[in-house]
Order: C-alpha cells, then sequence, then structure tokens
C-alpha cells in the first residue's frame, strides 16, 4: 500500500459528499493516517460516531483544524466565508486546504483573502453526487470513474495540487484542470441550469388546479419523474450554489430561454423540420455521454 497522503485530514461538514470521502479513506487506508470530522450540528457528529467515519470527532472547527497537513471544506459554499474566519488562525503552516464546493469564483473570493501565509488553496470540484443529503447518504464508489475538476490558483505550490489531484485519483476520480470562471460557466449549464429546470417545472405543477395536480402524478410519465428525483435536493446546498453562481447561471437560463422560445415558435408555426433538428440534437448528445461512460 502507498503511504497515507495526508497525515491529518480534516473534513469540515460530513455529508453526503464529506462522508464518501471519509468512507474511501476507511477503505483504501492510504489517503489519510488520521481522519478528523467537524460539522456544525450535535446529532450529526453523534451519526457520524455511530457510522464509525472518523478517528477523531471535534465539534470546535478551529480545534478540529489543528495540526492538520490537509483540510477539505464540505459545506455549503454560501457557508464557506463563516467557516474560513473562525478556523483560519488555527490552519497549521504547510496544511493543504481544497474543497468540493459546486462553485469555484465564489470559492476563491471567499477563501483566498483569509488564507494565512504558509497555507496553499487548491480549490476543487469532484462531479459527482445524488439528490441525497447527509452523512447517511455516502458511498465509497461514488467518485468512481468521475471527474474532479482541479482549479488552482496561479500562485499554488504545484505540490499541494498534485496532492489534492493524487487524492482524487484515490478517489476513483478522472482529473480535468480549470480556471474558476471556466469551471462556473461549465457547470451552470451542465449542472445549475438543469436544476432550475427541475425545481421550475415541479412548481408549475405544484401551481395546477387541485384536481390535475393529482392527475399530474398520478400520470407522472418518465419525463416528469426524471425532473422530480433532480428537484428532490437540498435546499441549503442549491440555494448557496445559485447565490454564488449568479452571473454563469444568468447567462445560461437567458440562452435557454431565446431557444425555448425558437422551439415554441416551431410548434405555433408547424415547422418540422425545426423539431426534428431538435430532438435529433438531444440523441446525439445522450449517445455521446454513453459512449464517454459518464450517462
Ligand atoms: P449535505 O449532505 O447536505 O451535508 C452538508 C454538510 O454541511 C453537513 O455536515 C452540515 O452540517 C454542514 N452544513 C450545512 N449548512 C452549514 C452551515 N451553514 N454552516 C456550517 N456547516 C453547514 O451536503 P453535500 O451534498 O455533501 O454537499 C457539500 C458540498 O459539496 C457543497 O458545497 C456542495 O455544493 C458540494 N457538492 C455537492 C454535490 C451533490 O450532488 N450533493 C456534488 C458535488 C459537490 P450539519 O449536518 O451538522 O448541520
Amino acid at each position: 500500500m502507498a503511504e497515507p497522503l495526508f497525515n491529518r485530514l480534516c473534513l469540515v461538514g460530513i455529508g453526503l459528499i464529506g462522508s464518501s470521502i471519509a468512507r474511501v479513506a476507511k477503505k483504501r487506508g492510504d489517503i489519510a493516517k488520521t481522519i478528523v470530522v467537524t460539522t456544525r450540528r450535535a446529532e450529526t457528529l453523534q451519526r457520524v460516531r455511530e457510522l464509525g467515519l472518523a478517528d477523531v470527532v471535534e465539534a470546535d472547527a478551529a480545534r478540529a483544524v489543528e495540526g492538520c497537513d490537509g483540510v477539505i471544506f464540505c459545506i455549503p459554499v454560501g457557508a464557506y466565508a463563516e467557516a474560513m474566519r473562525h478556523i483560519a488562525p488555527h490552519l497549521a503552516p504547510g496544511a493543504v486546504l481544497t474543497d468540493v464546493g459546486s462553485t469555484k469564483g465564489s470559492v476563491v473570493r471567499d477563501l483566498a483573502p483569509l488564507l494565512p501565509a504558509g497555507v496553499q488553496l487548491v480549490p476543487a470540484h469532484p462531479m459527482a453526487g445524488t439528490e441525497h443529503s447527509g452523512p447517511d447518504a455516502g458511498f465509497p464508489e461514488l467518485f468512481e470513474g468521475r471527474y474532479c475538476i482541479v482549479t488552482p490558483l496561479p500562485e499554488s505550490d504545484p505540490q499541494a495540487v498534485e496532492k489534492v489531484k493524487e487524492l482524487w485519483r484515490r478517489c476513483g476520480s478522472m482529473i480535468e484542470t480549470m480556471d474558476p470562471v471556466t469551471h462556473d460557466k461549465v457547470v451552470a449549464i451542465v449542472s445549475h441550469l438543469p436544476h432550475l429546470i427541475a425545481f421550475t417545472i415541479c412548481g408549475t405543477a405544484d401551481d395546477l388546479a387541485e384536481e390535475t395536480k393529482e392527475a399530474v402524478l398520478k400520470f407522472a410519465a418518465s419525463g416528469f419523474r426524471d425532473f422530480t428525483r433532480i428537484a428532490a435536493s437540498d435546499v441549503d446546498m442549491w440555494r448557496d450554489v445559485f447565490l454564488n453562481n449568479r452571473e454563469a447561471v444568468l447567462e445560461m437560463l437567458s440562452r435557454f430561454a431565446e431557444d425555448a422560445h425558437a422551439f415554441g415558435r416551431a410548434i405555433r408555426w408547424g415547422e418540422a423540420g425545426f423539431i426534428e433538428d431538435r430532438i435529433k440534437r438531444g440523441r446525439k448528445i445522450r449517445r455521446s455521454l454513453i459512449e464517454r461512460k459518464q450517462a
């Protein structure tokens, strides 16, 4: 077995993503010698103890990060600034600070100014997840065969960047490096906009008259059912994603709205060729995802 990457690794927050990292680390043994977990609620800490996800469970995040050579933020992105203010003076010199947040521009904005000298910030985003949350929801295979996007700062120490990449390789992921602006645009179209559409379509269905709504639920075909799965996602996480990737989501939404209106216009004017073309493009994209084993 390879040497553990980290001597003492602290997970700040432990829901779906944090507990999946803890589970891979426990299973493999070559990610961290000691896993420290901190989270805000006593109930979650208790659950972490029951599940045996950590070697050390610590309620105070500042004490938890002390002496750690690796720290991973696994909390909603809107909570980063406050958490960082609390822990920054306690981060060990030479430590690598990384995260799993779904937005990256906001992470650099909120963490970089508070970074103590000698601590390396290397943000990352595992492109893997489910609609479930909390420490019970995680599983060690979550990241296998999925991409992890790493968005180092221009001044990031190459050794720290390599350590974060190796962490994700050991979790089974494929690595892609990007700048935070490109990352935020890409995820706005592949993840944030689809969620916005799913939340909206469920809201629209919910606004229908009572008897129609019942019929909607009764006859929910697979199309609507798939949207409801996506729309079952965590409230705090998704509120923070939209508020912290504002520009990119608004840009993608306005492009989408234009394209949706064009589709509507084609339906109104009976332009069968336009409609067929859109459906064919959808089928082509689905096929290429299957070929890339990302479906
Ligand atoms: P989760 O299952 O809901 O767990 C959230 C964790 O953050 C819990 O430990 C919770 O603590 C803590 N937390 C929540 N609000 C907080 C606050 N205001 N201050 C401090 N701690 C707080 O979330 P998750 O799905 O693992 O997501 C964690 C991060 O991963 C997010 O930044 C998200 O954008 C990113 N991400 C998620 C997915 C996905 O599909 N879910 C995929 C990729 C990346 P308590 O339980 O103690 O309250």
